[in-house]
């Protein structure tokens, strides 16, 4: 132990650290790691001056905590959808433990420091793992980014096209210019829902039970020509833009050409786009709504080949749920059911099932789900075992088969598009800051704010 007393030591036979799979004895104390030694030198310590000792088998892979920074809470507001206890347990269980809210689907949306304010004193008592917040950026507050920014959010979400609530509106170019100005100004980050919504309104309405006619309905070139204006305004303002949930793998090249030239933009994906086929999209089956859209085999094949060239440069949920009524199951109509997928506990599993499939290795989920996301929100405290950095890890058996029970999730409604899919790797235990979660455990989690620790 390097002369360090610890309180808490993991042996760990398999573990992601330095981008790699090696055995490491991981050795904890506060909260925080304080040594990560080689296997074999540590055995038999530990156990001598007090530390608990956790020994995983050969089948387990200790990695770090996930962080996951597009998560809808819906609390406080629309707390029937999904709230700030269920949704933290369903991220423990699932090996994240850290996620940033988005500040939509609240009432009130995160635009002003009130806002906030309200949403952290809902969250506080109830959060099993930790918690920021994201900040909105919508016409009538652009005025209220700054402080906004000064009161800790990790940045500014914004919709180039309807977000689905009316309390949450589009910015149009002009007021997407003014915004990233601000956020350029203050180094924060704009983070864009990039569908335009000219592109959107000359295309057929979504209506019926037949999904390729919501297909249809958002087409890729919404998504493209929205990401080329990202590209244009972050080029103008010298701002630092993100394109979420990137869905359309034709923007790949025009996003690949913008980063060399070294703007400071990055792209995330979710498993649905990377693991669910359009083709397999029963009528009707409205779980699988979400906007953009998942899309065919062909252009899911293209986003794997972004991920594994780092044009999308990390992972995330975007969780958001919703009751079951509002997914229309009775009638089934892509036009009127509510677009999100709920699947904050089963990011890790889904996309370790598709990455192993495709040849990827669990370090690599580890980087695209864990070190990557945490380095774009500036927690680099978080998502890597290494010295320094918080004691938040998974025990994940990455071979272990399952059968989703939507009904055993942990999120509020029991209603996910990965209902019954068989996956690989299972959570078996998560630790946040030395602690284990477990299902009678008290609420742990910190509300974090950004460049705090
Ligand atoms: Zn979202």
């Amino acid at each position: 132990m390097r002369g360090v007393q610890a309180d808490l030591v993991i042996r760990a036979p398999r573990a992601i650290i330095d981008g790699r799979e090696q055995s490491a004895v991981v050795s904890v104390r506060d909260g925080r790691i304080v040594a990560v030694d080689a296997f074999d030198a540590a055995v038999g310590d530990g156990g001598a001056d007090g530390a608990r000792v956790v020994e995983l088998t050969d089948d387990e892979v200790l990695l770090p905590g996930l962080v996951d920074t597009h998560v809808h809470v819906n609390e406080p507001g629309r707390t029937d959808w999904e709230g700030f206890a269920s949704a933290t347990r369903a991220a423990a269980a699932g090996g994240v433990t850290t996620i940033i809210d988005m500040p939509l689907n609240s009432i009130p949306s995160t635009v002003t420091v009130d806002a906030l304010r309200a949403k952290q004193e809902v969250a506080a008592p109830q959060v099993h793992v930790d918690v920021g917040f994201w900040g909105g950026a919508v016409p009538d507050h652009l005025g209220d980014i700054e402080a906004l920014h000064e009161a800790g959010v990790f940045g500014f979400k914004c919709f180039l096209a309807d977000s689905g609530v009316e309390e949450f509106p589009p910015l149009d170019p002009d007021q997407f210019r003014a915004a990233m100005t601000e956020t350029a100004r203050l180094g924060a980050l704009l983070i864009v829902h990039a569908e335009d919504a000219g592109t959107l309104e000359a295309a057929a309405p979504a209506h019926g039970r037949a999904y390729g006619d919501f297909l249809a309905s958002r087409p890729p070139t919404a998504e493209d020509v929205a990401i080329g204006q990202v590209i244009d305004v972050t080029r103008e303002t010298g701002g630092r833009s993100h394109v979420l949930h990137l869905s359309s793998a034709s923007a790949l090249a025009s996003l690949r050409a913008a980063r060399a030239e070294g703007l400071d933009l990055t792209v995330e994906s979710c498993p649905h786009y990377l693991a669910l086929d359009a083709d397999e999209i029963a009528d009707g089956a409205t779980q699988f709504k979400c906007c953009p859209p998942i899309r065919d085999h062909t252009n899911q094949d293209e986003l794997w080949a972004g991920l594994a060239a780092g044009d999308i440069d990390f992972v995330v949920s975007d969780h958001s749920p919703s009751t079951a009524d509002l997914k229309q199951f009775d009638v089934g109509d892509f036009g009127l059911a509510w677009g999100g997928i709920a699947s904050l506990q089963l990011g890790l599993p889904a996309m370790w099932s598709s990455a192993r499939e495709r040849g990827h290795t669990l370090a690599e989920v580890v980087r695209w789900m864990a070190t990557a996301t945490a380095d774009r929100v500036g927690l680099h405290h978080k998502g890597r075992l290494e010295v320094g950095a918080d004691a938040d890890f998974v025990v994940f058996a990455p071979e272990e088969e399952w059968v989703v029970d939507v009904a055993a999730l942990h999120h509020k409604n029991p209603v996910s598009a990965w209902a019954d899919h068989n996956l690989h790797g299972q959570v078996r235990q998560t630790w946040l800051h030395g602690i284990p979660i477990t299902n009678d455990s008290a609420p742990g989690g910190r509300l974090l704010t950004r460049g705090q620790r």
